[in-house]
Formats: C-alpha cells, structure tokens, sequence
C-alpha cells in the first residue's frame, strides 16, 4: 500500500519513535507522578524531556504551560471551553474544522457565547493580510473575547496569517487561539513571534509522533478551567485540580509511551528541517498538480496554495468510488467530506459531494505521486 492520508494520521512512523515507545513499555513505564520509585521518576522525566522540546520547537519558553491531550479535539475543547465564557463573543474562520466549529455552535445553542465566522478570503484574487484582519475588524464586537483559526486547512493547501491575526488580535486584547492540526511539523510556528495565546496541535500527524497524543501550549498566564477533574500526583488532599498547568490540566494518567514516541517524532522533524519538509511538500504538489490537470476530466480544488494537501474529484466519478477504486489499486486517500463542513461551504466543493484528499508526508516519493496519478487517470466512471 501506498499511503497519502498523512492529514488524518502520519504513517508509518519512524524507526525511532516505534523503538522509543517499545523501550517505554519495557523498560520505564512507571506512572509519572504516582509514586517516588524508580520507573515513575523514569516516565516522569522522559515527560518533561518532551514538554521542554516541544515548548523549544513552538517557541514557547515555559515547558510547564506544554500540556498533553489524546489528539487536536481534546485540547481544542479544552481552551474553547475553559476560556470562554458566558456572554463572550468568538470569532471563528470560514476554514474551520469540526474540531472548532462543534464546541462552538454548541456554546452557542446553549445560549452561553455568540460567534460570528470571518472570511480567509481563499477565492479572492486580492487575497492579503490587511485584508483578512479588515475583515475581521468589521466582525468585532465590544465582546469579543476570542478568535480561531487553523494555520493550515485539511481540505486544501491553503495557510493563514497566523502572525497578522496574532498581532490583531494582542493589539486589541483579545484571545487568539490557532489549530495547528495540519501545520505542526509542516509550517515553522513560533508561538511568541506570532503572537498567539493557546495553541492546539496533533502528536500523530506532522509530528510523526503515535496516536494518542495530542497537546496545547498556553502563553504564559492564560489559564483556562479545566476540562476534566481527577487525580494529578499532586497535593492529593485537596479537593480541587492543581492551580498551575500542566498538572491542572492533566487529570488521570498520562500516555507515557506515546509521549515518548512524540519527543522522537519532534527529533525526527528537527532533523528532517521544518523549511525543507515544507519546500519539499510544496515540489510533491506541484507535481501531482501538473499531472492531474492534464487529465481533462480532473478538477483540482484551490489548485494555487501548494502545501502538503491535494483535493480533487474527477468528472462522473463520486469521491468515495474514487477512494475505493484507489484503494483496490493500493493507494490509501481519503474520500468524502473531511470532518469540515464549513471549510467544504468555503471552498464550494459541497455539491460535487466533496473531493479526493490526497496528503502527502516526508516520505512518500515522486515516483509514488506519479503512479497515483495513473490510476487516476485510469479509473473511469
Ligand atoms: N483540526 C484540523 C484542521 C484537523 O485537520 C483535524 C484532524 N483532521 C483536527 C482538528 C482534529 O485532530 P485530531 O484527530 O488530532 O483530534
């Protein structure tokens, strides 16, 4: 099998992330925090080992505001809701995932919040950063309390100015929250230059990092409530979750071993260099765009943002007999709606029953991307 459906998980992993994980789980899986004997201290450090990384990797100077999740939705949820509150007014792009758009129209029909969704402008031929942040300025309201916005979409290449939407955004006081789903491990992000609050990002896509990891940084002094109460290895008379982050946050026991496996996958990224990935996703789009567009039948959605997501759909053919005639062939995409509706509206593709996804990681070669593109010219209707 060939594999391009990196946006939803990376695979496979690598060698050193599958051989760190394997030692955790034979070697030093205490539980982090309960207990002072030698294989709880073991874990508890590899933890902090990860937390100070990846506090380095994001530029964030406080290792302790690192604080892992299971995945992206969990620590969205986490900031959206521990953050919000009755009354505030959030402003949410047109590119958002479900992740993002759920918490928030349930606050919403709850009659808790108020939300309104800007334009990232992706059709727009005078698309600029002044541009967006105009047409954010134009949503604010006396409030507003909260932006959010994906750094990069799932459904097409498109990115967003992050560091304008910051800047706007810290100018006036007002929260800035950015999933990082698609971009950590993809696109260089630097949490102090861009200005930004709360960031939620996956361990298992970009990173290369095992599922069952996912974490949000906060900027020093934002401290949402908690999302989940429980027991933390600290000060276990109190009644209450720890005042400081990460404990504050991380009730229950933690991942230890995917943790170990995502401090490997930052290393492997470091390695790999963050520009070079992203020039190389960026030659593997180009690529795979020139081929397609040739095929007269093939339309390629939002064909000028280059990134590591492609989206098409061929004429007569629906998405999902797509995916299973490429996947009989032995190629692995995803087809369909992508968890997006409001990116699907945004981009247009609604009525064409959305698209192909094909999402490509460090190591899927040209050569792959130009078999894929034969059996797409090959499978017809
Ligand atoms: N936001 C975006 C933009 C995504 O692409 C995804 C994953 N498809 C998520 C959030 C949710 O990520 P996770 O599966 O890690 O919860």
């Amino acid at each position: 099998m060939v594999y391009f459906d990196h946006a939803a998980t990376s695979f496979p992993k690598p060698r050193a992330v599958v051989d760190e994980m394997t030692k955790c789980m034979r070697f030093y899986c205490g539980n982090a925090g309960r207990g002072s004997h030698a294989l709880a201290m073991a874990a508890a450090e590899k933890i902090y080992q990860c937390r100070t990384e990846c506090a380095d990797f994001f530029g964030s100077s406080h290792p302790e505001n690192v604080i892992f999740t299971l995945n992206t939705t969990m620590a969205l949820n986490t900031v959206i809701k521990g953050l919000l509150r009755p009354g505030d007014h959030v402003l949410i792009s047109d590119m958002e995932h479900n992740a993002v758009l759920r918490p928030i129209v349930r606050l919403a029909q709850e009659g808790l919040i108020e939300y309104d969704i800007f334009s990232t402008m992706i059709h727009d031929g005078g698309r600029s950063d002044v541009r967006i942040c105009a047409r954010l300025a134009r949503l604010l309201k006396r409030n507003t309390r909260m932006v959010i916005c994906n750094h990069a979409s799932n459904i097409c290449s498109v990115v967003q100015p992050i560091k304008a939407l910051g800047t706007f955004c810290r100018k006036r006081g007002i929260l800035f929250v950015v999933d990082a789903a698609q971009s950590a491990g993809h696109l260089p992000i630097d949490m102090e230059e861009m200005q930004i609050d709360a960031l939620c990002a996956p361990g298992h896509k970009g990173l290369l990092g095992p599922q069952g990891c996912g974490f949000f940084i906060l900027r020093e002094g934002i401290l949402p409530s908690p999302l989940i109460e429980g027991g933390s290895g600290l000060h276990s008379l109190d009644t209450q979750m720890p005042q400081d982050p990460p404990e504050r946050y991380e009730a229950g026991t933690l991942a230890t071993p995917a943790i170990a496996g995502l401090l490997e996958g930052i290393r492997e990224v470091g390695r790999l260099g963050i520009e070079r990935l992203h020039e190389q996703e960026c030659v593997k789009f180009r690529a795979l765009r020139q081929r397609l567009l040739r095929i007269p039948s093939v339309t390629v959605y939002a064909p000028d943002y280059e990134g590591s997501v492609l989206l098409f759909n061929k004429k007569g053919m629906p998405p999902d007999e797509m995916g299973r005639a490429l996947d009989r062939l032995g190629f692995c995409v995803r087809a369909g709606y992508h968890c997006s509706a409001l990116g699907h509206k945004t981009l247009g593709t609604l009525s064409d029953g959305d698209g192909v996804r094909v999402s490509f990681g460090p190591y899927n070669t040209l050569q792959q991307l130009d078999a894929l593109a034969d059996a797409v010219e090959g499978i017809h209707p």
